[in-house]
């Protein structure tokens, strides 16, 4: 049961998000949440990153009378929500172990006296004694639980400081609650509720879908060329590369430098100064390529971030929906993209077989791994399949995944499958990939002729594949676990489970034919994943450059991330209708009122001034 309103709205919603953030109107179930929280009731918003769950909570904090307490994992994260909401002419604060003892308590005092409007803690900090006390003493407009999922020990991100918030209900009855996460598998999502004491709360879905972004899952062939032709799409742009060793980032990292990129690498094995440096670089520069391993990530809240690479197979879709879903939050084209191998099967594979871990916690690790591994070798459209995999419908033909692009074909691949299983085994099963194909291709290299294995039946019965074509059969057949590699006999194949009924032909293989690279090169067709098209055309870039410079140096002069002056969203509006007044520029999303003031003259100035030398059409 939710607790009945208690004080009636001081500020009416719709006012709150027009007035103070810009926006027209709310967007999904945002108003049915924010309405639901304003009456006073617990609500938990489960929406995928960069559907505007931040308004559920900072509007009906501005509604209602009282401080609006946010408890947040990161002190980086919550700096900059700070900043962006008092940009936005909100009366924001926080308090971390990161301040100097006066200025928290120069906070507390703000909180005290009721000048704060919101407030952000960490879980900690708000469970101390000291800090509840304060706060029963003063109005409370509500508690907003972001990265809820940290309460759960079935999330990825588990926090035992998060347990102690399951006070808040009867510490503070009547004072709504909000959680809100974008990672809410049903497991989690119910000890979510659980633990949080939120089971009476109403519950707030929508589609897991990320519409703005283009996914891109290609076999590793030169990955470092593939990386480039990667980069080379989104100059000037923000991404993330990640990599699943700390080796492998230092030297991508380096490489890309020396090709010209700003590219910095980030893991946890780097001096603490080194890593937060690079952080800060990523969040307040423009186009920087920040090479990561997962250490990397949690928390981040930029919105601009224009790809997520990877490198290296994540280890879940769950993981890989995470990591992706950093691309993209400002709702613009975005794009994710992931290179794979055999290799990153094997290695995986043998991850979890070699963690310390009960059996059934490792069968649950692998059938995730081959649900990731499904996704990776589908001929179906990728949006279906991973929508599919988190319970939801969807019709396919996206239109914008690589499938959707280039569709797949497959083909009857049981003759080639019995072809590799049989030089497999006649070889004794004691080769890696590479051995095998020479076989299977006739090439006698001096291990070939050493082992005798020229003399075999199976040699040169594959000439009708290339040695790139019998890579794709031999990734794809350990993907479907029809041979495995042997990590003790150093990545020997060896037969698996269903070996037998393929060389008995009963049971068919169908393979997909890898796309060739050349569809990746091609000219252009992905350009709208870099430029972001239907937002704003051609024309328009020469101004939105200069607008983002404008951005820059006023961010720069203040100390703080570009995007929290206002977002890429905001300026290719700007660019697009080129306002020339105030009333015009005030109705542009993204321009409340503080910022109309703020900055309203400097943009305008930018606009004019373009218009005049001709680098902008008169609107
Ligand atoms: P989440 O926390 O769910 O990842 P955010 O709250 O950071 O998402 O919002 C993502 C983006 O959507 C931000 O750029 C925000 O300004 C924008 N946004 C949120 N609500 C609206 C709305 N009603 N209209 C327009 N833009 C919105
Ligand atoms: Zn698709």
């Amino acid at each position: 049961m939710s607790a009945a309103p208690t004080l009636a709205p001081e500020r009416d919603p719709l006012e709150v998000l027009h007035s103070v953030f810009g926006h027209r109107a709310f967007r999904g179930r945002q108003e049915e949440a924010v309405r639901h929280v304003v009456g006073g009731g617990d609500a938990v918003v489960l929406f995928p990153t960069g559907a505007g769950k931040s308004m559920c909570y900072q509007v009906p904090a501005l509604c209602r009378a009282g401080t609006g307490i946010v408890v947040s994992p990161l002190i980086a994260l919550m700096r900059d929500q700070v900043e962006a909401l008092r940009q936005a002419g909100v009366a924001a604060a926080a308090l971390h172990s990161g301040l100097t003892s006066q200025e928290a308590f120069a906070t507390r005092m703000d909180l005290r006296e009721g000048r704060l409007e919101l407030l952000y803690v960490t879980p900690e900090r708000l469970a101390s004694d000291g800090f509840l006390d304060l706060l029963s003493g003063v109005p409370v407009a509500l508690f907003a639980i972001d990265e809820a999922h940290c309460v759960s020990q079935w999330g990825h991100d588990f926090r035992p400081e998060y347990l102690a918030l399951a006070v808040l209900r009867d510490r503070f009855p009547g004072v709504p609650r909000v959680a809100l996460t974008a990672t809410a598998d049903p497991q989690t999502r119910a000890d979510l509720l659980d633990r949080l004491a939120m089971n009476d709360a109403a519950v707030f879905t929508t589609s897991a879908d990320r519409p703005n972004i283009r996914y891109g899952i290609v076999p590793r062939d030169n990955p470092r060329r593939q990386l480039r032709d990667l980069l080379a799409r989104h100059r000037g742009q923000s991404g993330i590369v990640y990599c699943l060793s700390r080796r492998k980032v230092d030297d991508t990292a380096a490489w890309l430098a020396e090709e010209g990129w700003r590219a910095l690498p980030y893991h946890a094995g780097l001096d603490r100064a080194v890593r937060d440096a690079n952080q800060d670089a990523f969040l307040r520069e423009d186009g920087v390529v920040l090479v990561a391993t997962i250490a990397f990530g949690m928390g981040i809240d930029k919105p601009d971030v224009r790809f997520v690479a990877h490198l290296d197979l994540p280890s879940s879709i769950e993981a890989y929906y995470q990591e992706t879903g950093r691309a993209g939050r400002d709702g613009l084209p975005s794009e994710a993209w992931m290179a794979y191998g055999v290799g990153d099967v094997v290695q995986r594979r043998r991850m979890v077989d070699e963690r310390d871990a009960p059996e059934e916690v490792k069968r649950v690790e692998r059938a995730k791994l081959n649900a990731l591994l499904g996704l990776c070798e589908t001929a179906a459209c990728r949006r279906q399949t991973l929508l599919a995999y988190f319970g939801e419908a969807h019709p396919g033909r996206c239109g914008r995944c690589d499938t959707c692009d280039t569709p797949v074909e497959t083909w009857d691949g049981t003759v080639a499958a019995q072809k590799v299983l049989s030089a497999m085994v006649r070889t004794g099963q004691r080769y890696g990939a590479g051995h095998v194909i020479d076989v299977l291709r006739g090439v006698a290299t001096e291990k070939v002729t050493r082992a005798g294995h020229e003399r075999l039946p199976t040699f040169g019965v594959g000439q009708d594949l290339d040695e790139r074509g019998w890579q794709s059969v031999i990734r794809q057949l350990v993907a479907a676990g029809i041979l495995l590699v042997d990590h003790d006999e150093h990545g020997a194949l060896v037969a698996g489970e269903d070996a037998r009924a393929v060389l008995r032909g009963e049971r068919p293989v169908a393979l997909r034919r890898d796309p060739v690279f050349r569809a990746e090169r091609g000219s252009g067709r992905r350009r709208d994943a870099a430029r972001p098209a239907g937002i704003a055309g051609e024309g328009d870039d020469a101004l939105f450059d200069l607008l983002r410079t404008e951005r820059m140096r006023l961010a720069k002069e203040q100390g703080v991330p570009p995007y929290v002056v206002f977002h890429d969203t905001t300026l290719r509006e700007m660019a697009r209708l080129r306002p020339l007044d105030l009333d015009t520029l005030a109705a542009v999303p993204g321009v409340g009122e503080a910022k109309l003031r703020r900055y309203g003259d400097a943009f305008l100035e930018v606009i004019g001034r373009a218009i005049d030398q001709g680098l902008a059409a008169a609107p």
